[in-house]
């Protein structure tokens, strides 16, 4: 088994002029991602259509793609779920009215330059403003890979000040940009003194490096981690197809340091909006330990409006699987409500109807059972 990936491998590194060392070194991965018209036709026969949007978009947010995501798309499919994620298309130039700059509303909630405190026990920490990769349908464009019309700050210690007086304060969730870029060194300094604080219970990372840039996660970088539990960890995956030998590997190695992890993942028009692919994602999510956490409606950020699927099909989405298939494997829909609303649970509705005595309940199939209710006194 380790003898064929190792050829697979190096089969693919070759095909980059690397050595097999090279390719599995996250350095060389970010050294050799694919940022230019240049870079891509290496690759990939660009379509017209990328071609232009390739030469336009970095101006106002960069393109980033690593190799080994790169690896992962078929160059012969235009429409490659994945391609479709990472390679701009020229919709993203346009602006709609109802998309924003901010769609979640978190400059309103900041508290400190990088943190925002929105829900009663827990805040969000964005600790930087680069990734591995850089998803089409950013939420945090606005920042994220510094070219936006927002600068990325961090006060640390304004941050870390809120945090010791602000007792209320359980849970603290480190994301940016990518918190697994950052060195081991700078990190578990962050996570350290995140957890003198005594009122802090439980700390997580939302990251997309165990896709992104596998390599990443090495032997040191885990039992580092390992050092700081309680911490979980949010990765972000939307197709069965990013999940290959190496994110299995390295969410492995995750999993068995004995960190708990969770899916988010995004639903995206042309890349993972049907019951089928959703299926076969949540379960090949659990055949590498990582339990689907939330499906997110596509927020309306500025030039995202051919990733936005109708709300519904979110909804049906959920009654495809519920019921179906095993209840650890389902995600909980939601919609981050713009305006700073937070995220609010979209369900199919399974109570029919109600009174006094009873509620009539439909199950997964659509037949209709009778539940009695107890008077209370
Ligand atoms: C998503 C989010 C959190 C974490 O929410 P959970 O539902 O607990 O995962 C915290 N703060 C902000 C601002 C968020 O957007």
């Amino acid at each position: 088994m380790k003898g064929c990936n190792e050829s697979r491998l190096t089969l693919q590194a070759a095909k980059w002029g690397a050595t097999l060392q090279q390719w599995q070194d996250a350095a060389w991965q970010m050294r050799h991602a694919c940022c230019s018209v240049e870079d891509f036709e290496r690759v990939l026969n660009l379509t017209p259509r990328e071609h232009s949007a390739l030469q336009q978009v970095g101006k106002r947010f960069d393109v980033r793609v690593t190799p080994h995501f790169l690896s992962l798309i078929d160059p012969k499919d235009e429409d490659d779920p994945l391609r479709r994620q990472v390679v701009p298309q020229p919709e993203e130039l346009e602006r709609h009215p109802e998309e924003l700059s901010d769609p979640c509303g978190e400059q309103q909630d900041e508290k400190a330059p990088g943190l925002v405190h929105r829900y009663p026990d827990r805040v969000l920490l964005l600790c930087t403003d680069r990734c591995a990769t850089y998803c089409r349908y950013c939420t945090r464009a606005r920042m994220v890979s510094g070219k936006g019309s927002e600068r990325w700050r961090l006060d640390w210690e304004g941050a870390l000040k809120y945090l010791r007086e602000h007792t209320e304060v359980r849970d603290v969730l480190l994301s940016g940009g990518d918190p697994l870029l950052l060195a081991d060194e700078k990190l578990d300094a962050m996570l350290g003194e995140l957890r003198s604080i005594p009122h802090i219970e439980f700390l997580r990372i939302g990251t997309r490096v165990p896709i992104m840039l596998p390599q990443r996660i090495t032997p040191a970088l885990c039992a580092m981690l390992r050092r700081h539990a309680p911490l979980w960890i949010s990765i972000h995956c939307n197709h069965p197809r990013e999940l290959g030998e190496d994110a299995e590997r390295a969410l492995g190695m995750l999993a068995d340091s004995g960190i708990p992890l969770g899916n988010q993942s995004v639903l995206l028009r042309g890349v993972n909006d049907s019951a089928e692919v959703q299926r076969a994602l949540v379960h090949r999510l659990l055949q590498c330990r990582v339990r689907p956490y939330y499906l997110y409606q596509c927020d309306p950020v500025v030039g995202t409006r051919h990733f936005r699927t109708h709300p519904q099909e979110g909804i049906d989405i959920i009654s495809a699987l519920r019921g179906f298939t095993s209840g650890y494997a389902i995600p909980q829909f939601v919609i981050d409500a713009p305006g700073g609303g937070g995220k609010v649970p979209l369900n199919p509705n399974y109570v029919v109807a109600e009174d006094p005595g009873r509620i009539l309940l439909r199950n997964f199939r659509g037949d209709i059972y009778e539940y009695p209710v107890t008077p209370q006194v």
